[in-house]
């Protein structure tokens, strides 16, 4: 079993630091003008085993819930 962020009392978790290696730049031009406005969106994944989240301006993972086990 891997070491999991913690979490809030309403359960969300306190990790914001994004997986290195898990940042992706969505691109609208692979994806086609359906997804346009995620254009230059950020999202990668935490340790708590929740992946595309979103990522602010300064590499931080948005507000997230764990995964469920
Ligand atoms: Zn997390």
């Amino acid at each position: 079993m891997s070491v999991k962020p913690a979490t809030t009392p309403d359960g969300y978790c306190t990790n914001t630091a994004p997986v290195p290696g898990t940042i992706r730049a969505v691109n609208a031009k692979n994806t086609g003008p359906k997804y346009f406005h995620l254009h230059g969106r950020s999202y990668a994944g935490c340790p708590c085993g929740r992946t595309s989240i979103g990522v602010t301006e300064r590499d931080n993972l948005r507000r997230h819930k764990p995964p469920q086990e």
